[in-house]
């Protein structure tokens, strides 16, 4: 049996969530898994509630009893700093020691991309470092609010952290058919940290001698993903690089309401997320775009090893945009609830067709 835990969060996320769990429940159903989905109350509502953000049994219970989390949005007006969210994400993502992000940017309608002409074959996986970098949150301010202010943020980079990351990345590419990885960094400038990326990416990649191995700076590659995104495969980076560049990758293949995203630890558990935050503007109104939930839906059948239940939920994606069902983002007139639930019956209809 698999179980999932939802998480429909704030904002936007119950809307989304709602959607991706009509789609699940048809894809489970059609490919014969047992499959059990169990709503978690945890977000903005239960905070002012109750004043829980993660409790550790919750912790507890979400990492020990689930296979895997789905998330709609964390992110509420009513809680200025957010507390919940970040104790909500930071706390499983510390205690079930997430050390992917995981971020596919596959250009699904060409249509949807700013570029003049898009590369139907652009297919980028990101695999950025989810645990150190300059968001391990080490540096401190002095001085504070004197003219003599000084702020440092330092780089955290372990031995440990760096080849596990690049290690996911080179055996996603052998599972998946890929036949490249590229390391971005800015090892001329950032010598330290750069040095240890390029030692580990040459030694981790020594060991899959079919893989091409090519390093980028981080600036080369901001110009190159714009210039000819389809170049790319499986791009391995640190936390502040991959933040950025991954967005930049996601907007270049559709935009915010389409890309998806992994926590993961590949031993253990995982959270998937949409990109998209909770979108109080639109909270409500029934017009949110579920598609990136839905495929978070399609990465974790994937991650869970349910391959043809994944490609299933990829097809009623890709022919909700063919069929123009689509939400006001992306200039069709569907409801997120509509939206959804013609995605779960043509996938249904594809198992019955
Ligand atoms: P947060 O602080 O939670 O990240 P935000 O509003 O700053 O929230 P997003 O939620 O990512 O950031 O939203 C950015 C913009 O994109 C908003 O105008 C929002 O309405 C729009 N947007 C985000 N997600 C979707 C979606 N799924 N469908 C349609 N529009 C969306």
């Amino acid at each position: 049996m698999v179980r999932i835990a939802l998480i429909p969060g704030d904002g936007i996320g119950p809307e989304v969530v709602r959607a991706a769990k009509d789609v699940m429940r048809v894809a489970a159903e059609k490919h014969g898994l047992d499959l059990t989905l169990d709503d978690w109350d945890l977000g903005a509502d239960r905070y002012l509630r109750d004043g829980t953000t993660l409790s550790p049994e919750d912790r507890d219970r979400l990492v020990g009893d689930y296979d895997a989390a789905l998330l709609g949005a964390l992110g509420d007006p009513r809680v200025p700093d957010n507390v919940h969210a970040r104790d909500i994400l930071l706390g499983l993502r510390l205690f079930a020691d997430l050390y992917v992000n995981y971020r596919p940017c596959k250009l699904l309608v060409p249509a949807l991309s700013p570029l003049r002409n898009p590369d139907p074959a652009t297919d980028i996986v990101f695999f950025r470092e989810n645990t150190e970098g300059l968001y391990a949150g080490m540096g401190g301010s002095f001085k504070t609010g004197t003219a003599d202010e000084i702020a440092i943020e330092e780089s955290l980079n372990t031995y440990k952290g760096v080849e596990r990351i690049v290690r996911a990345a080179f055996e996603h590419a052998l599972a998946t058919g890929r036949t490249s990885v590229t390391l971005v960094d800015k090892a001329n400038v950032l010598a330290y940290e750069g040095g240890l990326w390029r030692r580990v990416f040459a030694e981790v990649g020594s060991e899959f001698p079919g893989i091409d191995r090519n390093a980028m700076y981080v600036d080369a590659m901001a110009m190159d993903l714009v210039r000819r995104p389809q170049r790319y495969e499986v791009v391995v980076t640190s936390n502040l690089f991959g933040d950025i560049l991954s967005d930049l990758a996601a907007q270049i293949t559709g935009g915010l309401g389409l890309a998806p995203s992994g926590n993961i630890n590949p031993q253990s558990w995982a959270l998937f997320e949409p990109v998209h935050g909770s979108a109080p503007d639109i909270a409500g109104k029934g017009i949110a775009n579920p598609v990136a939930a839905v495929a978070c839906v399609s990465l974790a059948l994937g991650h869970l090893g349910m391959e043809e239940a994944a490609a299933d939920v990829d097809d009623c994606i890709r022919a909700s945009f063919e069929e123009g069902v689509t939400t006001p983002d992306l200039g069709g007139t569907a409801t997120t609830r509509e939206a959804g639930r013609w995605m779960a019956a043509r996938l249904l209809d594809a198992a019955t067709g």
